[in-house]
């Protein structure tokens, strides 16, 4: 990749940044999801909104479908600012834009794309995500929730869990077993499946950080027109392995600025607090891990830009959004730790406790850094993908 961005482009960072400075809600709620779950939704969905209305929604996305038709350096670039800025992520990008987004553009059909694509980017509708199952989780391919095929549409039985934003969502996309007899990955369907349909019970699950951002999620006999499968019927797992690139590539991108954002407010949290009578940071252990922090930051700066190269050359990040995911997941969970270790036994006191360091912000990075090396598919796992489909080793 060429490192220095055109003058067009460097045009158009001062554009992101003069709006961002512009329309950036002074007053926002701050980001903690738990204490009222309903308000920031409904903060997300305004500010989306506005977002959208100012063509900053889908900065990649074709223009037919509700985007700007711009490309991958453009989004690196707004998603840079935005994190810069510490702007509220969109609504719904970690999964409608950044997972079902591309696995329609891929996938879908043309009638499907206009349907869904523009209400995604708009915040008019939430989706969620429903491939882990109790069974089926890393072994995403054992996944049992059926669909058989009745007339016209398909009638889906069974249970998904971890389900994000399953509560706040009105669509899901769906993976289900549609040919129980076939080899287990040729067996798999893909379904666009309206979350108000009936048949769909959502538990919510609490997690370690007091909140409930996920759920477990039932079918019981649930009606699924047939014009919603995406692909060919048993042509899902080809879909899920798109959704699944870019959910360890893509959304990757503006995890260095936020993680070297955290890193400076890190620094700033060893100065205030005292370790064997000095401030921590003069002591020469945290030094060491600061300083391995920044130079880790460095590292996942320069892989990011080079997994936009391969989404600008081949439109897809391939097998090597693996070493991303990896790698900004563990160094995000090591960056926590030091926050963990500068706290010393004020780590242990929770949001809302007397004398919780910076009102228990630390605490919660750190319990939710720990979900980072799970969630979209575990360090195991993504090991396996690099020694496999990069390195080219024999399956273990
Ligand atoms: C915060 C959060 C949000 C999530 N959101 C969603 C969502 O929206 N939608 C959704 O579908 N899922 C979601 N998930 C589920 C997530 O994808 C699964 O948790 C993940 O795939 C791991 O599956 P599992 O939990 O069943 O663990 P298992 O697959 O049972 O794994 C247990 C342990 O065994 C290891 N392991 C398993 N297989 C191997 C192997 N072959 N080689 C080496 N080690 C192995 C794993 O690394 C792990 O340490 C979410 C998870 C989290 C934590």
């Amino acid at each position: 990749m060429d490192l220095k961005y055109t003058p067009e482009e460097e045009r158009f960072r001062n554009e992101v940044r003069e709006w961002l400075q512009a329309n950036l809600p002074a007053e926002r709620p701050e980001v903690s999801e738990s204490e009222n779950m309903d308000e920031w939704m409904a903060f997300l969905r305004n500010w989306q909104r506005k977002l959208s209305d100012a063509g900053w929604a889908g900065i990649a996305w074709p223009k037919e479908y509700g985007g700007r038709g711009a490309g991958v350096n453009e989004q690196l670039i707004f998603t840079e600012e935005m994190a810069r800025a510490k702007a509220p992520n969109l609504m719904n990008v970690s999964i409608g834009i950044e997972l079902v987004g591309p696995a329609l553009m891929h996938h879908g059909a043309e009638a499907q794309r206009r349907r869904y694509l523009p209400k995604i980017l708009s915040a008019e509708e939430v989706w969620c995500q429903g491939f882990s199952e109790p069974g089926a989780g890393s072994d995403l391919a054992s996944l049992q929730t059926r669909a058989v095929i009745d007339g016209d549409r398909f009638i889906v039985t069974g249970q998904k869990v971890w389900t994000s934003w399953a509560e706040y969502s009105d669509h899901c996309i769906l993976l289900v077993r549609t040919d129980a007899s076939a080899p287990r990955h040729k067996g798999i369907s893909c379904l666009l499946v309206d979350m108000r349909s009936p048949g769909i019970t959502v538990r919510p699950t609490r997690q370690i950080t007091g909140e409930t951002e996920f759920s477990e999620v039932f079918f019981d006999g649930v009606a699924v027109p047939r014009e919603n499968l995406v692909g060919e019927i048993n042509g899902g797992w080809g879909v899920a392995m798109t959704v699944l690139m870019h959910e360890r590539g893509t959304s990757a991108i503006g995890y260095q600025i936020r993680l070297r954002s955290e890193l400076d407010e890190l620094m700033e949290l060893a100065k205030r607090i005292e370790k064997n009578g000095r401030p921590a940071s003069a002591d020469p252990l945290i030094q060491q891990k600061l300083a391995q922090s920044f130079i880790e930051v460095e590292i996942l700066k320069y892989n990011i830009y080079r997994s936009a190269t391969q989404i600008a050359r081949n439109g897809s990040p391939g097998p090597e959004s693996s070493i991303i995911k990896l790698f900004w997941s563990e160094m995000d969970r090591r960056q926590k730790e030091v926050a963990m270790e500068l706290m010393g036994l004020r780590s242990q006191l929770v949001r809302g406790s007397k004398g919780a360091v910076d009102h228990g912000r630390w605490q919660r990075a750190f319990l939710w850094s720990r979900a980072g090396t799970i969630y979209a598919g575990s360090s195991e796992i993504q090991r396996n993908i690099i020694a496999e489909r990069v390195l080219g080793l024999p399956r273990g």
